[in-house]
């Protein structure tokens, strides 16, 4: 059994931790600084855990009100794993399972993985990060280029789906402009939330 925080607890809600890697690399990310903590949890993985070890050490769903996924990484570059786990809580429960993602799962799974999240996933809230792509590349440091549009292709799809679909940027940072991102999620018939630095939600 791996000392790594696969699963933790925040309020009511069960986040599953599947990988501390990224298709960003955002500064404004307390792990670009090497900072992996998040309250009292310690979220960077020694290695990424296996779907069987995953289904082993679930914790019960007794008391939870939502199934969250979102650690400091990526989780569609685990999609296989992603998807799996959320069947398998799907079978036993019907209780809201919600992704948090930068919207690059497509992109990078090179191909378009909105009917495949729909099966299982309740809902994704999707880092919009920036009104257009040059404050996007300042904030995020995509490594494949074309990012932004794929991101906002992402909130597209997802939008045509079962899934509810939210954009989120953050208050505070240099040359943001939450409302024009606001506005922005608007026009793509999506919710739009402002978060604040260093707060999971
Ligand atoms: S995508 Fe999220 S976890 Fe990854 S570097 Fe950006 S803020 Fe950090």
């Amino acid at each position: 059994m791996s000392a790594d925080t696969w699963f933790y607890t925040i309020d009511d809600r069960l986040y599953i931790n599947l990988t501390d890697r990224c298709s960003l690399d955002c500064v404004f990310c307390p792990k670009t600084k090497g900072d992996y903590n998040l309250h009292q949890y310690n979220l960077s993985l020694d290695r990424l855990p296996k779907l069987a070890e995953l289904l082993s050490a679930m914790p019960s769903l007794s008391g939870i009100s939502e199934v969250v996924f979102c650690g400091f990484g990526e989780p569609t570059l685990r999609l296989n794993i992603l998807l799996q786990l959320a069947q398998h809580i799907k079978q036993q429960s019907d209780i809201f399972i919600r992704l948090n993602t930068d919207g690059l799962g497509s992109l990078v799974n090179k191909r378009n993985i909105v009917p495949e999240l729909s099966q299982c996933i309740d809902a994704v809230s999707v880092s919009m990060n920036a009104q257009n792509e040059t404050v996007y590349a300042q904030h995020c440091r995509p490594a494949i280029e074309g990012s932004y549009i794929a991101m906002l292709d992402f909130l597209t799809q997802a939008k045509q789906s079962v899934l509810q679909v939210t954009a989120t940027a953050i208050n505070g940072l240099e040359g943001v402009d939450v409302n024009a991102c606001r506005i922005l999620a608007k026009q793509l018939g999506i919710k739009f939330r402002a978060r604040e630095l260093d707060v999971v939600g």
